[in-house]
């Protein structure tokens, strides 16, 4: 068996940014499910992970060679308010290590007990919350959204107390980099301008060596980092996806999703949904998320301040330059986006205005996000024979009939080829979405008969979300009536 070869890093910067902590054990580790596609990727599946050490390894009672566990300081703006001491309460990087790509991940378990920075917390995750994190962030893997990844989930075999006693669990989870704008804040808010600095210089080398050289590498970095942002949420947007909790210390400076509690994608539209239950004046909601997004970022220019300029005007002008491109960014990988949910192949102007209306007449009909566009992608501009599913989802159909006019003069515009098109809206326009009645489903049996089967079924149908599967219609379906899901829990 190959030895894991950790290349820890983080542990360089110095004791300032992290407690070196070990993994307190469970009594009964069980291994749910090893990613082994994702351990192939990563060079991990001739290790002491793909084996049955791998899951003493994952419930956090080994520790393997090699590692350098740690818990990270952060701190971060919760619901807008600034805690200046939060940090990896119930997590721990294991260790850091190169792909056969060259690229590096963080090993990161999350659930695996308590450290300097669990305050009141038991340090613990119960196993719902790790079933959910792991069925969404491998979807949105599986649909093209960066995000971080889910190696491995296991049974601890302890209880944890929740409103009622709940099994527990462990996710391990992998990312490009687990540094969030709160780990900035962290250091920022305690003038700590070295390790601001040295942070910063880290980011850079590993997340974005392409700024290493920029003339003023801060500043280059700070606006690729609002580029990737803006990149990020525009993809959220374009699968109904809502991150429910997106507090400073739950956004990666690698600009990954990151973070899955009270997440959740929307079945039928609603501009401004919220599902989770801690969100109670809609902070996070759906059409929230890009604006919160840049408020994220214009906190992350107040801690990055001193690097941007020599003197604190030029930076703040700096710092307004930069945020006031976001905006512009999003709405470019938003619209662009759309078009290419829409089949649309040319750039008009008008095209903002057809998008918009469509979501107009799906929000007024209650129509499923996701069967609206995958029954879009299969429509014909010339013939009307295949427009009863769409239709089917609208319950006053006329708006949509008039909206599909449109759409139809504006492909015959740009001579669209209903083949070609069909394939490219298919391609983007997922089947499947992890819907919340699927997951809650997927929990419950898990948590109330021990029983996996749920779970592996709907992950086995998301790792191919855009193509129609043999007998699996069942998950296209939005939920009866009484399956809504109607909040969504971060289980901490
Ligand atoms: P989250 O809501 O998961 O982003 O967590 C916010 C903060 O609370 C982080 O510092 C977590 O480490 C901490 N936290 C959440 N749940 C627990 C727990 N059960 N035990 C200790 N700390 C926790
Ligand atoms: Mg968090």
């Amino acid at each position: 068996m190959k030895p894991i070869p950790f290349s820890n890093r983080y542990v360089n910067l110095g004791k300032d940014f992290y407690a070196r902590t070990t993994p307190a054990p469970v009594p009964e580790p069980a291994l749910i499910l090893f990613n082994h596609v994702l351990g192939d990727e990563l060079g991990l599946s001739d290790t002491c992970l793909n084996s049955p050490e791998g899951t003493a390894i994952f419930a956090g009672n080994r520790v393997p060679d090699g590692a350098a566990p740690l818990a990270m300081a952060y701190a971060g703006h919760q619901f807008g308010h600034f805690n200046p001491q939060l940090g990896d309460g119930r997590a721990l990087l294991l260790g850091q290590l190169a792909g056969p790509d060259g690229a590096q991940f963080d090993i990161h378990l999350k659930g695996s007990g308590r450290t300097v920075f669990s305050r009141g917390g038991d340090g613990r995750s119960a196993l719902g919350p790790v079933l959910r994190e792991y069925l969404v962030s491998e979807a949105m893997a599986k649909l093209g959204v960066p995000t971080t990844r889910a190696l491995a989930a296991v049974t601890t075999g302890e209880a944890v107390a929740r409103e009622q006693l709940l099994p527990g669990g462990v996710i391990t989870r992998i990312a490009t980099s687990f540094v969030r704008v709160g780990t900035f804040e962290y250091f920022s808010s305690r003038g700590d301008l070295d390790a601001v600095t040295k942070l910063a210089d880290y980011v850079i080398e590993h997340e974005y060596p392409a700024c290493c050289d920029a003339p003023q590498r801060y500043l280059a970095w700070f606006e690729a980092m609002i580029d990737r942002q803006a990149a990020l949420i525009a993809q959220w947007m374009q699968f109904g996806f809502i991150h429910g909790v997106m507090n400073t210390d739950n956004m990666s400076i690698a600009g990954e999703t990151i973070d899955y509690g009270p997440c959740a994608f929307m079945d039928h539209y609603a501009h401004d949904q919220v599902y989770s239950s801690i969100d109670q004046h809609g902070r996070y909601a759906y059409n929230k998320q890009p604006s919160i997004g840049l408020w994220n970022l214009t906190r992350l220019a107040e801690s990055l301040l001193p690097l941007l300029a020599d003197n604190t005007g030029a930076a703040v002008e700096a710092a307004k330059a930069a945020l006031s491109n976001f905006a512009r960014l999003y709405e470019g990988y938003w619209l662009d986006g759309m078009r290419q949910k829409t089949g649309l192949e040319t750039r008009l102007d008008e095209d903002k205005a057809l998008i918009d209306e469509l979501f107009e007449v799906m929000a007024v009909n209650h129509a499923d996000f996701t069967l609206t566009f995958h029954f879009l992608s299969g429509l014909s501009i010339e013939s009307t024979d295949r427009d009863i599913n769409a239709r089917a989802l609208f319950s006053e159909p006329e708006p949509f009939d008039h909206w599909i006019a449109q759409w139809r003069a504006r492909l015959r515009r740009e001579g669209s080829d209903d083949e070609a098109r069909q394939a490219r809206m298919q391609a983007v326009n997922p089947v499947y979405i992890p819907r919340n009645h699927q997951i809650e489903a997927a929990i419950r049996a898990a948590e109330d008969h021990a029983d996996y089967s749920v779970f592996h079924d709907l992950h086995a149908v998301l790792q191919n979300p855009y193509e129609r599967q043999a007998q699996k219609d069942a998950y296209m379906q939005p939920p009866e009536p009484d399956e809504v899901v109607h909040q969504t829990f971060c289980g901490t």
